[in-house]
């Protein structure tokens, strides 16, 4: 059975981050008491400017670090730095690519890690994953171990653009396909299939299919997605893999990211959402939750109104295997002739 080890806080309020000491427990270090780096990229220094020095000046030993590159030897290089300068606390804060960035830093330094999640556009903030970019190929997924801890402040959330928290949901949404995946690996190929951390990531996408027409930018919908987006980390975290999060639609995600760069710039979650009905189709399943969701919350997976052109969303179906090659999915068993990805492009563009 795969060891795991849980956040010891999830702190989701209005303003907290003004006072982020008062939330952080005995399983912290009294803020102030140890050497801690707080890592972040220029552009959010400059917008959450104030935020960010209060945060140095709760944290008295504290030392600002502004990510270059979200790369493998960044991060190693970060890390080694944090264990030359005895700095027991690394702070993320930001999105993804810095979130990943000092995850893994924060891991390969045995540090504590408390997560400052500045939008909610994927499940990197709780996720014992950190994708970052090495040589030759575009970007890899690295594993690690999720934050001690993760405060989210609403308000920051709020402030950020809607097709953040779009692909927030649009990340859940992929968790329906995800799971029929890994479930049929286990029957086709026996891997390991755990029944906890199917039932959390299950939890993760029927959250998002109450709550009609609610207002994106609610408190109340706000900590919910959270709540989702988080229960997907621990789910992986559980199963020692992102296996409960991630099935064909996220090998098809990885193909507009590895091999389509140039083509189109698709947010993660907006790829993985755009996936999923194809998966869901691919699976002979009905569609009919993943359309409610997407639907519902008018999340953009019209191919074209991502720059995603038929002939990229062709080859990106045709190469999406090959991207995870030794991951048993409903690809490994279904015809994606060029007839057929081109009749289902042409669905979606109507449909969606
Ligand atoms: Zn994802």
């Amino acid at each position: 059975m795969n060891r795991f080890r849980l956040p010891y806080h999830l702190v989701v309020e209005e303003g907290v981050f003004d006072d982020i000491p008062s939330v952080i427990g005995k399983a912290f270090p009294k803020p102030g008491a140890v050497k801690t780096i707080l890592v972040t990229e220029e552009n959010l220094k400059g917008i959450f400017e104030k935020t960010i020095d209060e945060i140095l000046r709760d944290f008295s030993q504290s030392e600002l670090h502004l990510i270059q590159k979200a790369d493998y030897d960044s991060a190693v290089a970060l890390a080694k730095y944090i264990t030359m300068n005895d700095i027991r606390l690394v702070i993320g804060f930001g999105g993804g690519t810095v979130l990943d960035l000092a995850k893994f830093a924060a891991y390969v330094s045995k540090t504590q890690l408390l997560s400052l999640p500045t939008t909610l556009s994927n499940d990197s903030l709780a996720s014992p994953v950190a994708v970052l970019g090495t040589e030759g190929k575009a970007r890899k997924s690295f594993r690690c171990t999720i934050p001690d801890a993760i405060v989210i402040d609403v308000n920051v959330v709020k402030s950020a653009p809607d097709r953040q928290l779009l692909a927030g949901i649009g990340d859940t949404v992929s968790k329906d396909t995800a799971l029929f995946d890994w479930k049929l690996a286990g029957k086709k190929r026996g891997d390991a299939v755990d029944d906890f951390a199917c039932m959390i990531s299950r939890m993760a996408f029927d959250s998002m299919l109450c709550g009609e027409g609610e207002q994106l930018k609610s408190r109340d919908f706000i900590i919910r997605l959270t709540h989702a987006l988080v229960m997907g980390g621990l789910a992986m975290e559980i199963a020692g893999s992102s296996r409960p999060s991630s099935g064909s639609e996220h090998l098809f995600c990885h193909a507009l990211e590895e091999d389509f760069s140039e083509e189109c710039n698709v947010p993660h979650g907006i790829a993985t959402a755009m996936g999923s009905y194809p998966a869901c189709i691919f699976q002979g399943r009905d569609p009919e939750k993943i359309i409610r969701i997407i639907k519902n919350y008018g999340i953009p997976v019209k191919p074209s109104s991502q720059k995603v052109s038929e002939e990229v969303f062709v080859k990106a179906w045709q190469q999406a295997a090959a991207t995870r090659a030794d991951r048993y999915t409903i690809l490994s068993e279904t015809d994606l002739s060029e007839n057929r990805l081109s009749a289902l492009y042409r669905e979606m563009e109507e449909m969606f």
